[in-house]
């Protein structure tokens, strides 16, 4: 038995367990033994019987002295009765709807209880009595410890309906039978520096803790495996990318002087340095690998546009992907736009097979068809080419390109990258999102990127008014709304997330869809019978919510309801209000990022935030955005609030459950960098540490299965 050894060969998992461990994806004694608790219950407190009082929790040690099981007299319940003696005394012990126990609990028996202690009523016959209700137990007498009572018993999230007790009645047997040590693949050298538990100790304690101090240990220990390998992973990529030659496209400082001129507006400061840096990258030949963070709004597209123009002029083409057809309609149509006087030729490539709509203007919009479209890329006939997905299809071919660039995309890997382009030389690559993480994340989990920052929005943007609206404030709120709507401006409304323990993914959405057809209904009979509402969720297809997001932008409705699926970056002018439902559901930085839909203009917007419960911690959070317009704090917040699965480009990345939770701590990302960083500079390749290469290759392959 090893870690490798795959779960068929573990006795007493049989084919059913095997299956619902299955669908967990745990497939060898090491998937197994990294399935961890998330939290324990605390049933070291023994007691002598005696001392056991009313309302609390206790674990006594005791003989069974009776067992009976009956039903009760309404034939509903069965009650399995006990009596358990120590030294100090006896108490009585109950379990309700347990009938098997008393087959497996038998008179004479040592055993282990843990539970509550009630009190029953009293009676003529009898006065009140206090008795263990429905305990959980253990027979005493095995040579080993304990596993379910009389310690910090561990329990498991209980997805696939695995229940704790199983887990640990598996877990204790393998543990023991994993003789000497397990080999480690952390290398010694950061094991003892980090001072950590070994591997087998670590998984002893995160199981079976010795004290709840050990078990934290242990945890910090595996967070730093993780954060490690994943920090190895990006690392490693981006030596090979250091590696890997490039297309070098000249600062042409004359055509980004008339850009600029051109523009109706002043760039701001954050807009230039990031200007500036993306096209000092693009002058060398080692690909560019760079992050372009700033707010919604904050102006990144034209930021974009500049370092597409440049590399237009140095004689090469630009591919240009968003993640969703209406986004790359709206970036095709603003490059189009900022670029109309430079002469270069924009295209717009999308959707599926062979349904391709595509279009070409030189200072027209000219219909082309999908095959002409392509045979023109192919050519280099086509400078800058915007879509989704579709540009990295196989049968797009660049004939010259130099630069990808990338919005609200973290997953876009080397491997992509290689794929747009046949050729020796890999295109530069500017990734952009709205999303502002702390730049060691961003490094960690988008890989080892460089990072341009746009801090500041651009000047005379008003402040969005945001508030907090009690349930009484409701009718005021809408009163606001119709006003705005009957001067020509839009609303959104945004319908609360519905959040589920074991609920699957198809659950949640049906759920949020039926949430908002009833706020659609509510409000297009009840509140706004003489207004246009339209309505959007997740489970319409694509092309769906397209129409209805067209709809809704040019005005053909005055109101969208809809669930969080509103695209990060859609642009509506005439949107003036965001009104959230549920507020206190979503994390602060979502709730920036659906503020950001609105106070795209002129016009003065309103962000109304109502909450359901009148909580005091909740409105506390609330109120962090009132004050705050800027991102990156809002974020900063939440990642301690709430840790980065609220962050949306995180939530997105797919990484392991423990992956993420570990992210919180930024300080043991750091390290774990570090760590890194130090083990590559000694070993790039990783010679000296065949398990951990093993473990970042597994790594990989996980990563790229999605
Ligand atoms: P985002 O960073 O969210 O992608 P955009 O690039 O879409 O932002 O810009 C939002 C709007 O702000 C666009 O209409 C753009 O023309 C405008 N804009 C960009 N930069 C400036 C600036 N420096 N001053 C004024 N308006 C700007
Ligand atoms: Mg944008």
């Amino acid at each position: 038995m090893n870690l490798s050894t795959p779960i068929e060969k573990i006795p007493r998992i049989g084919p059913f367990y095997q299956k619902k461990l299955k669908t967990l994806g745990i497939k060898t004694v090491q998937n197994l033994l990294y399935h961890f608790p998330h939290r324990y219950e605390d049933f070291s407190n023994l007691v002598p019987i005696s001392k056991a009082k009313f309302g609390e929790k206790v674990c006594i040690q005791g003989k069974i002295l009776e067992i009976e099981t009956s039903r009760t007299w309404t034939k509903r319940m069965t009650l399995t009765r006990a009596i358990v003696k120590d030294d100090s005394g006896a108490i009585k012990v109950i379990w309700f709807n347990q009938p098997y126990l008393i087959n497996v609990l038998k008179k004479g028996e040592l055993i282990c209880l843990a539970g509550k202690i009630s009190m029953g009523k009293a009676s003529k016959k009898s006065p009140s009595e206090i008795y263990l209700a429905s305990p959980i137990y253990e027979k005493i007498g095995s040579p080993r410890e304990l596993t379910h009572v009389g310690r910090l018993v561990p329990i498991y999230p209980e997805t696939a309906k695995l229940s704790s007790r199983w887990l640990r009645y598996i877990l204790k047997p393998l543990l023991l039978q994993l003789k000497g040590e397990i080999p480690d693949y952390l290398p010694e050298k950061i094991r003892k520096k980090e001072k950590f538990l070994s591997l087998k100790e670590a998984l002893w304690q995160i199981h079976f803790p010795r004290q709840i101090e050990l078990a934290k240990k242990a945890r910090v220990r595996f967070a730093f495996e993780e954060i490690f390998k994943i920090a190895l992973f990006t690392l490693k990529e981006r030596v090979k990318l250091n590696k890997s030659r490039s297309i070098q496209t000249p600062l042409n400082l004359d055509i980004i002087k008339k850009f600029v001129a051109s523009l109706p507006f002043k760039l701001t400061d954050g807009q230039k340095k990031s200007l500036w840096q993306i096209l000092k990258d693009m002058e060398k030949n080692r690909p560019m690998n760079r992050l372009l963070e700033g707010d919604a709004g904050s102006g990144k597209t034209v930021v974009a546009t500049a370092a597409a123009l440049n590399t237009v002029k140095a004689g090469y083409q630009t591919a240009f992907m968003a993640p969703t057809e209406i986004l790359a309609k709206q970036h095709f149509q603003e490059v189009a736009k900022l670029l109309s006087k430079f002469n270069v030729n924009i295209a717009f490539l999308t959707g599926k097979e062979d349904k391709f709509s595509s279009k070409k203007i030189k200072n027209d919009f000219v219909e082309i068809s999908r095959k002409k479209l392509l045979e023109k890329t192919a050519k280099g006939e086509i400078d800058i080419l915007i879509g989704t997905h579709a540009l990295i299809q196989d049968q797009v071919k660049f004939a010259k390109l130099a630069l990808v660039i990338l919005d609200e995309q973290h997953r876009f890997g080397v491997r992509q990258r290689a794929k747009l382009t046949k050729k020796e030389l890999i295109p530069h690559l500017l990734s952009m999102t709205a999303t502002p993480i702390p730049r060691t994340l961003a490094l960690t989990i988008y890989g080892d990127l460089d990072i341009s920052l746009i801090p500041e929005l651009p000047k005379g943007r008003k402040k969005i008014v945001t508030q907090i609206i009690p349930p009484e404030g409701r009718k005021k709120a809408y009163d606001f709304i119709r006003k705005e709507v009957k001067r020509g401006r839009r609303a959104f409304v945004i319908c609360p997330r519905i959040e589920g323990k074991s609920e699957t993914e198809v659950n949640l959405l049906l759920t949020e869809t039926k949430a908002v057809k009833k706020e659609y209904e509510k409000l297009s009979k009840e509140i706004f019978p003489d207004l246009k509402i339209a309505m959007m969720h997740g489970k319409m297809r694509p092309k769906e919510k397209e129409k209805i997001m067209r709809a809704f932008k040019v005005g053909k409705a005055d109101i969208l309801v809809s669930t969080s699926v509103v695209e990060v970056g859609i642009d509506v002018p005439q949107a003036t209000v965001m009104m959230i439902e549920g507020a206190e559901r979503f994390g602060l930085a979502q709730l920036h990022q659906f503020r950001g839909r609105v106070g795209r203009s002129k016009y003065q917007s309103y962000c109304f935030l109502f909450t359901e419960s009148p909580a005091k911690r909740t409105s506390q959070r609330l109120r962090a955005i009132l004050n705050s317009q800027d991102g990156f704090s809002l974020s900063q917040k939440d990642l301690e609030i709430r840790g980065p699965g609220e962050l949306s480009g995180i939530r997105q990345s797919g990484l392991p459950d423990l992956a993420m939770a570990s992210l919180r701590d930024i300080f043991l990302v750091e390290k774990a960098r570090n760590a890194a960083k130090e083990i590559l500079e000694e070993d790039p390749e990783l010679q000296k540490y065949p398990l951990l290469k093993k473990g970042v290759e597994e790594f990989r392959e996980m990563i790229h299965l999605e």
